[in-house]
């Protein structure tokens, strides 16, 4: 955004680039769904006087006409062809007015704009991020916001068409709020008729807790006789303090759009009154898609919290747990106090409780929809690497979640609950094997799985970041332990799997086995922390492991994209496959042979791990020597 002209009364700015994006992309893509502007300009013009109530609660002067009707209205002019909405809530000031209609601050912006990138259609991922007000410009080619903000003497027009720049000028006579005026687009003149509009409020904008008045239309042709009359459209209460029956399933979608700055359905709804000893009611929703913003570091909470209807905060930490922050919704309670600060709300205790039961309420809820496991992998996929930092953090909940949480599998395609995976345990397995990684299919290969597919034994593939973190904090679930497969030291031979033969006969014989391993070590030295014989090896000669105790590969790894270098923790032992004809053949090598042997065994297991090569000349060199060998003996 830069400025161009600059005067005492006006001055005109450009839009930050991802603005001008986002409003090509808003007025392009979105066109067949017009009408959604009004929904949009509505919900504004509540959260703005939702904004006021509260400041006003510390600040009574910020209501300067003593007025505390807060309402929001529509004003059409038919010779104009003008539509105007406005609201008597907070406003904005002329630096307010620049930076929430000329940039977007919203986290993670220039990511969305490369994930939508230049294809237009893409509807779903705009609503996903929210197109608010400039949904304006889909139907008119000028808006102008007059508006003046509580408590300031004097207030300012912003207006544009939406083509890379507006202005920002003085309005000394501007009322409190903001006062939204529409030039209508030729096409879009639809949305001057009085029944249009109201078809269009009772569809979208019904569940506004404030009035949304018609105004009349002193020069509307089909005017019948007799005064033009003022006309709410809305019902004007709060949806979340009605009946549950009184309530439509459209009445809740529409209002999780609202809360949610949502486009999605709901995945879930939970509305519920709790009495008793701690009084509120609550209107939760679990989105069907990842809101944009989910795993930004903060990990903000964003549902409601209304004190006897008074909006306290969207953002208040202590409402919901981290791991429950992708829920939207409305909590409004009358026992917590209205006139102490956030901070102070924040560690009350009544807060407390009720976050507990919200918690409660919503793990028993989705314990249900566990039931149906086609569709709750839609709730799992999308956020169940949220829901797994719990497992982390939440310790009274967490057998709970552990019986909520889902896993990808080498036993079956789809998720599997822990209780499947102790049902399924073979005779003589005592712990819960698991590997952490990037991806399911990668270890699916890896050859540390190897003797555990062969023996049928099932091993959980886990690659959210947050696995390695959770898993060492829980421990074990129904008494057995977690135990990574990648981990050296691990003995299979007590579990009766579904490998008959007697693997013992293709081995090579001991004792050359145990020279080789003191070979190995010798030759590689410093390179590893021990050389291991193993037995979970079946098609590969070697893999690497993380040393009994020590870090995970994959959490080394990952801390070292992180900048972190935790080559000091980190202790890698290199298994090696008995059975193997390679790894045979060897126990009668020696010298610079098996020195190279050696080396480049260690980089082929760094390699699989995913791992860079230290010395990559070195390895090509080696690579190269081998080859030239094998070629020349054919
Ligand atoms: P969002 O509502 O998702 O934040 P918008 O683009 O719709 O995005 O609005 C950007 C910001 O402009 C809002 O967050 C709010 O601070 C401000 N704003 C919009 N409409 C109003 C209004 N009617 N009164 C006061 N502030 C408003």
């Amino acid at each position: 955004m830069t400025e161009k002209t600059s005067s005492p009364k006006a001055e005109t700015r450009e839009f930050q680039a991802e603005v001008a994006k986002l409003l090509d992309l808003v007025v392009h893509s979105l066109y067949s769904n017009r009408e959604i502007f009004l929904r949009e300009l509505i919900s504004n013009a509540s959260d703005a006087c939702d904004k006021l109530r509260y400041a006003a609660l510390t600040d009574s002067k910020l209501l300067d006409d003593k007025s505390g009707d807060f309402a929001i209205h529509i004003a059409v002019n038919k010779t104009g062809k003008t539509l105007t909405i406005s609201d008597n809530g907070i406003g904005m000031n002329h630096d307010e007015l620049i930076a929430n209609l000329g940039t977007i601050a919203k986290s993670g912006t220039a990511e969305f704009l490369k994930a939508v990138g230049d294809s237009k259609k893409d509807v779903n991922l705009i609503g996903q991020f929210g197109v608010g007000f400039y949904s304006a410009f889909m139907v008119a080619d000028r808006v102008e916001v007059v508006s003046r903000k509580a408590g300031d003497p004097k207030g300012w027009t912003w207006s544009s068409d939406g083509k890379g720049a507006f202005t920002v000028a003085e309005a000394p006579d501007a009322a409190r709020g903001a006062h939204i005026t529409l030039h209508m687009k030729k096409d879009a003149e639809e949305f001057l008729e009085p029944q249009r509009l109201h078809q269009i409020v009772k569809t979208y904008s019904d569940h506004i807790a404030l009035p949304v008045i018609l105004d009349p239309i002193a020069d509307d042709p089909n005017k019948k006789d007799g005064e033009p009359k003022a006309e709410t459209l809305n019902s004007a209460s709060a949806l979340w303090m009605r009946p549950k029956n009184d309530v439509t399933p459209e009445q809740y979608k529409e209002f999780y759009h609202h809360v949610g700055h949502a486009f999605d359905e709901p995945w879930h709804t939970l509305h519920y009154r709790a009495e008793g000893a701690i009084e509120y009611t609550a209107l939760l929703f679990i989105p069907t898609q990842k809101p944009f913003d989910l795993f930004h570091p903060e990990r903000k909470g964003h549902v409601k919290l209304y004190v006897n209807r008074v909006f306290i905060s969207d953002q208040l930490e202590g409402l919901m747990p981290r791991y429950l922050r992708f829920v939207r919704g409305v909590v409004d309670s009358s026992d917590l106090p209205l006139n102490i600060s956030r901070e102070m709300l924040q560690n009350n205790p009544t807060l407390k409780k009720i976050q507990a039961g919200i918690a409660k309420r919503l793990l028993k809820d989705l314990k249900e929809r566990a039931e149906k496991p086609e569709d709750y992998a839609a709730f799992w996929n999308a956020f169940g690497s949220v829901f797994k930092e719990g497992l982390y953090e939440e310790f009274e909940r967490r057998d709970d979640l552990l019986e909520l949480a889902r896993f990808t599998s080498t036993a079956v395609d789809g998720l599997v609950s822990l209780k499947d995976y102790v049902g399924r345990m073979k005779e003589g397995q005592d712990a819960i094997y698991y590997i952490t990684g990037e991806s399911a299919a990668v270890l699916k290969n890896s050859p540390q799985v190897e003797g555990f597919l062969a023996k049928g034994i099932e091993v959980l593939l886990l690659t959210d970041p947050i696995d390695e973190f959770w898993v060492p904090t829980v421990g074990a679930y129904d008494k057995k332990s977690f135990k990574s497969v990648a981990e050296a030291g691990t003995d299979l031979s007590a579990i009766k799997g579904q490998d008959k033969k007697d693997d013992a006969k293709d081995e090579a014989p001991a004792d050359e086995i145990k020279a080789l391993v003191e070979k190995l070590k010798a030759s590689l030295g410093e390179a590893v922390a021990d050389v291991k014989v193993s037995h979970r090896l079946t098609g590969s000669p070697v893999c690497l492991v993380a040393d009994t105790g020590g870090m995970s590969l994959h959490l080394a790894r990952m801390l070292k994209q992180h900048g972190e270098n935790p080559a000091g923790v980190i202790r890698k032992v290199l298994e090696i496959n008995p059975k193997h004809p390679l790894i045979k053949r060897l126990g009668g090598v020696s010298g610079a042979a098996l020195d190279d042997a050696a080396h480049l065994l260690l980089d082929q297991a760094r390699i699989v791990e995913g791992e860079a090569v230290p010395d990559p000349a070195a390895f090509a060199k080696r690579l190269s020597a081998f080859l030239e060998k094998g070629l020349a003996k054919d």
